[in-house]
């Protein structure tokens, strides 16, 4: 796997250049942002965040002491608010309490435990957590969505391997490098936004070339 990953994100680099992911303007935020960003467009995030923002609320302290329906009302363009609202008490809550209000405090722990630590709130799966863990905390910990393995499947990549093991796969093939992680999880989700949609604009992708399924879309065509 570790050579089709490789070739993968050269392409994919090529095409893309560095996208500057994560659009935030701070670690916190980014773990807002993974939050909201569940079951929703980001339209809907940054409409949610500048809210927040606009009432001085995007630190953990605010978001803790603040009271429900308030939350509630300031995340409500993000979709799901009533849940969204009570994920982010939580996780302010637990930054406040744990490491006095400092996401960043817990990039100095080892990774197994932030991640174990993230993922026993409620709110935050793998994706989330790993999300956090990458771009908010700078941590080597790929994340692996839907697109990733839609994509990979349909390159022939991967089938059926496990988040796990994709997770692993990439970050052994870049090295643990965090600004390769973080680029590649944005270009994957770039590309699958744009290119390798649900019904594949083939003819306009970058990595036809190394895909199987390409032939099978051009087949279609021309059937
Ligand atoms: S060639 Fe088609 S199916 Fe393959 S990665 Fe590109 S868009 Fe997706």
């Amino acid at each position: 796997m570790r050579s089709s990953i490789l070739r993968l994100h050269y392409t994919l680099f090529e095409e893309y250049g560095d996208l500057g992911w994560w659009p935030a303007d701070g670690p916190f935020e980014v773990a807002v942002g993974a939050i909201l960003t569940q079951n929703t467009s980001w339209n809907n995030v940054e409409t949610a965040i500048e809210s927040l923002k606009s009432e001085g609320a995007l630190c953990p302290s605010r978001i803790a002491a603040m009271n429900m329906t308030e939350l509630e009302s300031l995340v409500r363009p993000s979709g799901f608010f009533r849940q969204k609202a009570r994920y982010l008490k939580q996780l302010a809550s637990h930054i406040e309490r744990e490491y006095s209000g400092d996401i960043t405090a817990m990039s100095s722990l080892p990774m197994e435990r932030v991640r174990a630590e993230l993922l026993s709130l409620r709110g935050v799966g793998p994706e989330t957590a790993d999300t956090i863990m990458l771009y908010a905390l700078r941590m080597p910990s790929f994340v692996v969505d839907a697109y990733t393995v839609r994509l990979l499947r349909r390159l022939g990549i991967c089938d059926g391997d496990s988040h796990a093991s994709i997770k692993a796969a990439f970050e052994e093939a870049l090295d643990r490098d965090i600004a390769k992680l973080a680029n590649a999880h944005a270009m994957i989700v770039d590309h699958c936004k744009s290119v390798c949609r649900p019904t594949p604009r083939c003819v306009l992708c970058p990595l036809r070339e190394m895909c199987s399924e390409a032939e099978k879309q051009e087949e279609r065509v021309s059937d």
